[in-house]
């Protein structure tokens, strides 16, 4: 098999070194169990974001080669298909060894390509192989139901299916966790798979690739195909393929969900957020300052599930003065590269991104906020080309104000007044996204509140990023949702598969009762 990419290369690019670069590595496409490289010579450079190195390239697939993966996916799937379930676990349980095996050559790659810290590149990769042995059980996640004697001599049962083919469409932010929210929940459930990484940070999902056929995976189940617009328009339009994941912004997850649910296609979509933080006055101060730096700056706020609004409730005007411990414990932060040890949070992903924060930033204060901490001109030593941003806290924010109407997906808290809960949930529910929501207290009165009315898919309650282990599903709501069966947990299965049921009848026929043309009955 293909070795991926040559990390030890992409290391030392990493370091800043002198030494001209080697040429960058072409990604290749897997279809039907091989790696082969595009004919395409359309390319698109994967960019180390902290040095602007080129770690490699993806070709804008060809239209012919996009068939040829669908086509590799239609024909291992009768075979898959009819594949032991047991078998088909075992290649799961075989995937998260190897998974834990690479753990740290899949960190590696995803801070070279994306940024993030090493460690936090290992949250990314753990939390997506906590799907895949949730996949290990796809016995009992993916059985059936049975009703005994419905009628005299019959009994009715359920069996949940396989689509066929399937195909992810993923996001630049979690280069491992969502490629893994996706494939391993639709091959162990039967189906065969077509996957279109990020064009950003293609690495992670060819090394699970690989990973996946050497723990057995049979060729053409899983295939990978790299590009942009078009070729996701042809998997939108795909007659063979039968149903799309897909997490990203919004704009392209709305044209997908219309594109694809026209053509008959499930589609799953998750998108984007503003996710609140309320903070009540009686909300353990200590603790709950260490979850909005940790939940707001993490991850250089590029995760969908980052708190990156807080609402301090007024009614005991103490969190206000609390405002400046915020900005004491933000500028205390390193900003790094995410190869370097020492690092809190590394680049945001690209030249653009970086300029859309610091426009929306620049927004705010032209419409008033206050600017409590300004990480806008950050230079890091060393890298100084990377596209870092530091923490930045704006203050007084408004509802009415472009940088809280538009998800930033950086390191900027906002911070926003409210005189009762009440206020605070009206204004959380207001805005349109809906993908997480969090409250800090120790009122069970006023948890319970702000569970029952906060109107977010996922709800914590002093837990500031709370994504749901893999037996859970990640339910998003409002704009940050399309569809209606969520990534993982029993939902998941279900998005990949559909019901059939069986009514058998097996009495002694001998000396029937005649025809009847009425419906029958029991
Ligand atoms: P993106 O929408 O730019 O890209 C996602 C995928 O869609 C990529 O594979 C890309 O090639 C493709 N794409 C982009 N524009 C397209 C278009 N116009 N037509 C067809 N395909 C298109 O998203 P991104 O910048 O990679 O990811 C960040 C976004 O993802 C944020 O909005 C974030 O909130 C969201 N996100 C959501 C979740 C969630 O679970 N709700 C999780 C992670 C990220």
């Amino acid at each position: 098999a293909l070795k991926y990419l040559n990390i030890s290369t992409a290391t030392e690019q990493s370091r800043h070194s002198d030494p001209p670069p080697p040429p960058p590595a072409r990604v290749p496409n897997l279809i039907g169990g091989s790696f082969v490289n595009s004919q395409s010579s359309d390319l698109i450079d994967v960019i180390n974001p902290a040095t602007q190195q080129v770690v490699s390239q993806i070709p804008l697939t060809k239209n012919e080669e996009f068939k040829a993966a669908v086509s590799a996916a239609k024909q291992a799937f009768p075979s898959w298909r009819n594949t032991p379930i047991t078998t088909r676990q075992r290649v799961m349980l075989k995937l998260q060894q190897l998974i834990r095996r690479d753990m740290d050559k899949l960190a590696m790659n995803i801070t070279i390509e994306q940024g993030k810290t090493l460690k936090d590149a290992q949250g990314d990769v753990f939390r997506g192989l906590e799907v895949v042995e949730h996949a290990c059980g796809m016995a009992s996640l993916q059985m059936g139901e049975f009703s005994s004697n419905v009628s005299h001599g019959i009994d009715t049962y359920s069996i949940r299916e396989p689509l066929g083919v399937c195909a992810g469409i993923c996001p630049f932010n979690f280069p491992a966790m969502i490629p893994l929210w996706m494939f391993p929940v639709a091959v162990t459930s039967g189906n065969t798979f077509v996957l279109k990484p990020s064009e950003k940070d293609p690495g992670a999902s060819m090394i699970l690739a690989e990973l996946a056929m050497e723990a057995g995976l049979p060729s053409g189940v899983l295939n990978v195909v790299h590009g942009t617009n078009d070729i996701v328009n042809a998997i939108c339009d795909d007659e063979d393929i039968k149903a799309i994941s897909f997490v990203g912004s919004n704009t392209a997850g709305m044209h997908i969900y219309a594109r694809a649910s026209a053509k008959g296609k499930r589609v799953q979509s998750n998108m984007g957020a503003k996710n609140h933080g309320i903070v009540m006055p009686d909300a353990s101060p200590d603790a709950t300052l260490n979850a909005l730096v940790a939940a707001g700056f993490g991850a250089a706020g590029q995760r969908c599930m980052a708190l990156s609004t807080v609402l301090l409730l007024l009614i005991i005007c103490l969190w206000c003065s609390r405002e400046n411990e915020l900005v004491k414990r933000a500028k205390s932060l390193k900003v790094n590269a995410g190869t370097e040890p020492d690092a809190d949070l590394g680049p945001v992903i690209s030249k653009q991104a970086k300029e859309r924060v610091c426009r929306l930033i620049q927004s705010g204060v032209e419409s008033g906020a206050r600017l409590l901490l300004d990480g806008r001109d950050i230079v890091v030593p060393g890298y100084e080309q990377g596209n870092f941003v530091g923490p930045t806290i704006l203050s007084g924010v408004t509802e009415d104000m472009e940088c809280y109407k538009e998800e930033i997906f950086g390191p900027v808290l906002l911070c926003m007044q409210a005189d009762s809960l009440e206020t605070a949930i009206n204004i959380a529910n207001r805005n349109k996204y809906g993908n997480g929501a969090a409250i800090f207290t120790s009122s069970g009165v006023a948890a319970r509140k702000f569970q029952a009315d906060i109107e977010a898919g996922q709800v914590g309650i002093n837990v500031p990023i709370p994504v749901p282990l893999p037996f859970f599903s990640f339910t998003g709501s409002k704009a940050s949702f399309a569809g209606d069966l969520n990534f993982y947990g029993k939902a998941g299965v279900n998005f990949y598969t559909q019901i059939k049921t069986v009514t058998q009848q097996w009495k002694d026929l001998a000396g029937g009762s005649g025809v009847s043309l009425a419906m029958p009955t029991s």
